[in-house]
């Protein structure tokens, strides 16, 4: 079993006690008559006293947070052979203390050694994570007793890989749960489409009157979507597409629509903003493609999904069936739908590459990422940065698909 992480616990000053502090010191100047050699010792003593403050702020910050490196969380987790149950679940509810919240959940998924990574903000939670199966009821139990999550369902993963789906707990307190770019304040965010099952997903699919949206990425949609499905494929973020999409879909405004996502966290407010802009009959799918998986197995209903439905953890996708509809960026002819990350760190880039591309270029996707590699550690430091200004600050996402 791997090393539990070490979480820092609650500070015990806090910024009220450390303003004390200063105001001592401040009257500690002006009471005493002082020398100069008095003065070099209160100097010093001060910037002791400021160096610790500054020591206790920075834990303050980095309170409730794995210290590990990214290195030993991963040899942490790798070698961790518990079998483990991936799952993803949201809510759109009413959280008054983020943070407070998130401590709570942390606490309580750090004991029971869950893997993952969740956001938690005032308008809700959305978690991508894993949960080993020993602790499965404890961390169900658990779930199911809170009042914001009381009744949450859960998308259970239809595969699990090699190596787990996450290698570290993150819980992030953010301004939204999603990143949508939307004012919620100048639509009806509560107007969302009604609900499709896998069933009526599937009549949907069949009819000629009903159009099909997908509002993932191009770089989700490449490897798996539904059959008849409108796939977008110019926009690498949700933010981009959405602003899009009442433009895309105007010649189809008065036809019955249905939008499906990953897990259908996108499509609540995605829905909502579509009716927003006059569409009369939008409809989203309950779960979003995990869902309609899990949903299509136990029912036994024909499978409408070609491909793979790409996933946000170390998977990096779920075969849903055996179509490969994608093919390896690097030779342009392998019919290959398998992710990979760039090997050179500082480009990092998603690539469909098949294997005998990836044995060919050594994991890189380009020629000049291979020789950025090979640079002295001192170089590519400087490269990094250079990179990370120029280069990526042009690209929206660095999940590029590659030209
Ligand atoms: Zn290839
Ligand atoms: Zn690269």
């Amino acid at each position: 079993m791997s090393k539990r992480p070490c979480y820092w616990s609650r500070t015990i000053l806090d910024r009220e006690i450390l303003s004390d502090l200063f105001k001592m010191i401040a009257h500690f100047n002006v009471k005493v008559n002082i020398s100069s050699s008095d003065l070099a010792f209160i100097a010093r003593g001060k910037l002791a006293i400021w160096l610790f403050c500054g020591m206790i702020s920075a834990m303050e910050r980095t309170q409730l947070k794995d210290l590990r490196s990214k290195e030993e969380k991963r040899r942490a987790a790798a070698a961790d052979t518990r079998p483990r149950t991936t799952l993803s679940f949201y809510r759109y509810v009413k959280i008054s203390d983020p943070k407070a919240f998130r401590e709570r959940l942390l606490t309580k998924l750090a004991e029971l050694d869950c893997l993952g990574r969740i956001y938690v903000a005032t308008e809700g939670i959305n978690a991508q994570m894993n949960v080993p199966k020993m602790y499965w009821d404890q961390f169900d139990v658990w779930v199911q007793n809170q009042p914001e999550l009381k009744g949450i369902p859960y998308k259970i993963a239809v595969e699990e890989g090699e190596m787990p789906s996450f290698f570290r707990l993150t819980i992030k307190v953010r301004p939204k749960i999603v990143a949508d770019g939307l004012d919620d304040s100048t639509f009806d965010v509560t107007n969302t489409g009604e609900y499709l099952t896998a069933a009526q997903m599937n009549e949907y699919v069949d009819d000629p009157n009903a159009v099909i949206f997908d509002m993932r990425n191009n770089y989700e949609s490449e490897v798996g979507h539904f059959k008849n499905a409108i796939t977008p494929d110019d926009f690498v973020t949700f933010r981009d597409e959405l602003k899009r999409t009442p433009e895309l879909l105007n010649d189809h405004k008065d036809k019955k629509v249905a939008i499906y996502c990953t897990g259908g966290i996108r499509c609540e407010k995605a829905s909502a903003w579509l009716k927003h802009n006059g569409f009369k009959d939008v409809r989203h799918l309950k779960g979003g493609i995990i869902d309609y998986a899990r949903q299509v197995k136990e029912q036994g209903l024909p499978n409408k999904f070609k491909g793979k439905n790409f996933v946000f953890d170390e998977r990096l996708g779920e075969r849903i069936s055996d179509d490969v509809i994608a093919t390896c960026h690097l030779c342009k002819e392998t019919k290959c739908d398998t992710h990979q990350h760039c090997k050179n760190q500082i480009c990092h880039t998603l690539f469909i590459g098949c294997d005998a591309c990836m044995e060919k270029h050594h994991g890189y996707c380009s020629w000049s990422c291979a020789q950025m590699d090979k640079l002295p550690r001192r170089f590519k430091k400087h490269v990094a940065r250079w990179y990370n200004q120029v280069i990526r600050k042009r690209q929206p996402f660095k999940k590029t698909k590659l030209a």
